[in-house]
């Protein structure tokens, strides 16, 4: 890679150049070199260079490092995002009409949100993880959670304003917020919104700021709000509540709330998908016999037969008493597994029956008089 230019040489300032020199003269080459402007083809590289030697400059924390440093020092330890981080464009990019956000972000790659735009316009999402029983996913239910979350200050209602001090409308864009600019390139004129910078997109300006907001318009606020969980939902799966994330100063798009579902395992049933897994116990008799036995299931106790000779870890499978298929039809099975419980105590005449059984097969045992000694 070719040494990099000097940041002072590539604006051709000098190091003692002031903010507004500074300001002044990237406005001048930006205005130049903007690609949307100069077609030539290395325009678009030239307009890299100033908007990165400004962003640089521009802040006096970086400034200060970079004619500490130099170059190699200073690119050690700032990633070229680290350099473009909280630069402030917008003011002039909206002075002389260009977009700041989309052509950042198709110059230097995606991953390069538009700062001040960005920030502003949209809140953030939030997550919140709620745990519901077995029972309830199969069912489906609606809960209420409590979020924390910025909401609108209700002292000034959002305002921003001292209560009953004055609110002017924005003369620049009435109120709107937002103003329509012009934008040329070489083969169309584009209409193109942006945020007013008079009033910072907010469409209004304030005198006395709200005390209790400092004149953001928004508080901390736990919030209550109704969570409709759907029958058959499974672990992990997220629900997006739409606009119910932070709000923004602005107030325009809040962002969005995810409610992760976790589901408390349950002391008798495994999920398997759609599917529900038991143990079932039965006796020796019952196994060898065959019997009919009550199981339990999500719904209530069913029954069902077990049929002579069944053997221990042997499956019955009980079509649609399973996890109803989320967002579809039907139900999975219950799969109940059979085992034999074996008792730890008998009574003598069960012990004279099964030693009669095992002298009947040929199998020998201990034999062992009266009582058993637990
Ligand atoms: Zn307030
Ligand atoms: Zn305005």
């Amino acid at each position: 890679m070719p040494e990099k230019q000097d940041y002072y040489e590539v604006l051709g300032i000098s190091k003692t150049a002031t903010k507004d020199e500074l300001k002044d003269v990237y406005r001048k080459l930006a205005m130049k070199y903007h690609p949307d402007r100069n077609k030539a083809p290395e325009a678009e590289e030239k307009f890299k260079g100033i908007s990165e030697a400004y962003a640089v400059l521009s802040d006096d924390q970086k400034r200060k490092q970079y004619d500490t440093l130099g170059h190699s020092g200073f690119d050690q330890r700032y990633s070229s995002e680290d350099i473009f981080r909280g630069a402030d464009f917008s003011s002039i990019f909206q002075d002389i009409g260009f977009n700041f956000g989309d052509l950042f972000g198709s110059i230097f790659g995606g991953g390069f949100s538009g700062g001040f735009q960005e920030r502003e316009t949209r809140g953030q999402d939030l997550a919140y993880e709620l745990k519901i029983t077995l029972k309830e996913a199969a069912e489906g239910t609606e809960k209420q959670i409590r979020i924390p979350r910025t909401e609108k200050c209700e002292i000034c209602d959002g305002s921003g304003a001292k209560p009953k001090t004055s609110i002017k409308t924005c003369p620049k864009c009435h109120g709107e917020g937002r103003v329509q600019q012009l934008r040329k390139s070489s083969f169309a004129t584009f209409v193109q919104v942006v945020p007013c910078s008079t009033c910072r997109g907010k469409g209004k300006l304030i005198e006395t700021p709200c005390s209790s907001c400092q004149g953001l318009g928004l508080a901390r606020k736990n919030r209550k709000i109704n969570v409709k969980i759907p029958r058959g939902i499974d672990e992990g799966h997220q629900l997006r509540l739409k606009g119910e994330g932070e709000m923004t100063p602005n107030g325009r798009v809040p962002g969005d709330l995810y409610v992760v579902v976790r589901i408390i395992p349950h002391k008798s049933f495994m999920r398997d998908g759609d599917d529900l897994w038991n143990v079932l116990l039965i006796s020796y008799p019952q196994a060898v016999l065959g019997a009919e036995v009550s199981v339990p299931t999500l719904e209530g106790i069913t029954p069902i037969k077990i049929s002579a000779g069944t053997q221990i870890g042997e499956t019955i499978r009980i079509k649609g008493r399973g996890m109803p298929r989320f967002r579809g039809y039907g139900k999975g099975d219950l799969l109940v597994r059979v085992g034999v419980s074996i008792p730890k105590r008998i009574s003598q005449n069960e012990r004279n029956i099964l030693e009669q059984l095992a002298k009947e097969t040929g199998q020998k045992v201990k034999n062992k008089k009266r009582r058993f000694q637990f």
